[in-house]
């Protein structure tokens, strides 16, 4: 039992609310004299033993417990973030990955093995598909896109499939599947089913309370929150624990300590940027919505989205991120509303403080949906910037000749 007065209390009281847990999770360890807030940045390669006798109990136990036994065998940053993810996600355990797309792809090839099929949305991030392309035919593993909105997935399950791969809401329109239908389906048929939590964030959507056996995410984005660092993390639940984690080790992945220090900062201002994200992200989409120069808006929280039901249902909240199709079909008209943006980085990823615009081809990004009405989105992310600012922005880019609106 511990003697922290802080931790006692918290122990025979009610569980405490995500926003609290946030800023709790993964704190610094206790050690003789009073303790810093933050855990100790650790940088090390060599962990040194008192004799072989101690290496060895070490190495024969560290498959097991969480024991400090070689830098790439983790740090004691990394272990708290890891911890404190575990505990935003709701699951039994965390592993850390270089990238975002790393914890993706090491997801992939833990769970599958030559003569296997694997399940993917079709709103699945685009690199995804690029290392379907690459690595499964390469290894013989057989792959095909679901609808984003999991339509008619029954009909194209196959005696091997062990893999569902979900992405909800999508990348770049945000389509939203139904992921305890998904998670009944998977299980009633003895599939694993792994979602990328990205856009929640871990705080937006928990996908392990919602059925799915595994959760991706990518850190880099609104975790770190100030644009300076990648990483990927794979939580999941007890049952699938031992699969990610033997074959991370396997792969030799690992993040250092100085990354996993400014994701973890990053964290504890979750909650508090989220909601300015968010307001932020609905204005700019109700505006840019009545604009006459706009065809279409995606934004799971506007109310006439195909998405928007099931996000009240299972979602606590939005993010920055919006996207937009210009009446215009040109591609040079995209390019110079966004050439025109002032206060909008050009530039890929999310997440940060600031904001972006981006220009998707939705021909090379999906493959089941026809996008042929809408071939190009423009992806916006709104970050902490006045929306007055942001609007006045969007308004001077929109009203440019070159952008041809109906007016
Ligand atoms: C950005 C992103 C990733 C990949 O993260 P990186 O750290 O950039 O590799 C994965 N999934 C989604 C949904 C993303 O938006």
């Amino acid at each position: 039992m511990t003697d922290d007065p802080l931790e006692k209390a918290e122990a025979s009281s009610p569980p405490l609310r995500r926003r609290t847990r946030l800023t709790r999770a993964g704190l610094a360890t206790r050690v003789d004299g009073g303790r810093a807030v933050n855990p100790p940045l650790v940088r090390a390669s060599t962990i040194l033993f008192d004799n072989v006798a101690h290496l060895m109990d070490v190495r024969r136990r560290r498959n097991d417990e969480r024991l400090l036994s070689y830098g790439a065998r983790g740090n004691p940053v990394a272990y708290a973030l890891e911890d404190a993810i575990t505990e935003l996600e709701g699951g039994h355990r965390t592993r850390l990955f270089p990238t975002g797309l790393a914890a993706i792809t090491q997801t992939l090839i833990a769970c599958l093995r030559p003569g296997d099929h694997v399940l993917i949305a079709d709103s699945v991030y685009e690199p995804v598909r690029h290392f379907a392309r690459q690595f499964f035919e390469r290894f013989s593993i057989d792959y095909s896109f679901f609808a984003a909105d999991g339509q008619g997935v029954e009909a194209l399950l196959r005696p091997r499939t062990r893999l569902i791969y979900a992405e909800s809401p999508g990348s770049l329109a945000y389509e939203i599947v139904d992921l305890p239908a998904l998670a009944r389906l998977a299980h009633s048929r003895g599939i694993l089913l792994a979602a990328d939590n990205t856009w929640g964030a871990g705080y937006l959507y928990r996908p392990l309370a919602l059925g799915a056996d595994i959760v991706v995410s990518a850190p880099t984005k609104y975790l770190s929150g100030h644009s300076d660092v990648v990483m990927g993390a794979v939580t999941t639940t007890q049952e699938a624990w031992a699969r990610i984690n033997r074959s991370a080790d396997a792969h030799g992945m690992t993040v250092g300590p100085d990354d996993a220090w400014l994701i973890l900062r990053g964290s504890r201002t979750l909650a508090a940027r989220l909601p300015l994200h968010a307001a932020g992200a609905l204005r700019a989409a109700q505006w840019l919505r009545a604009h006459p120069a706009v065809a279409r808006v995606f934004h799971p929280a506007l109310p006439d989205d195909p998405g928007h039901a099931l996000w009240r249902r299972d979602f606590s909240g939005a993010n920055g991120l919006l996207s937009l199709a210009l009446k215009d079909p040109a591609e040079e008209a995209a390019i110079r509303f966004i050439d025109a943006l002032r206060l909008f980085g050009i530039g890929a990823s999310w997440g940060g403080f600031e904001s972006l615009a981006m220009l998707a081809d939705m021909r090379q990004a999906r493959t089941v949906a026809d996008w042929s009405r809408h071939p190009l989105l423009i992806r916006l992310h709104v970050g902490l910037e006045d929306p007055d600012d942001l609007i006045a922005d969007l308004e001077q880019a929109l009203a440019r000749k070159s952008v041809k609106g109906e007016r």
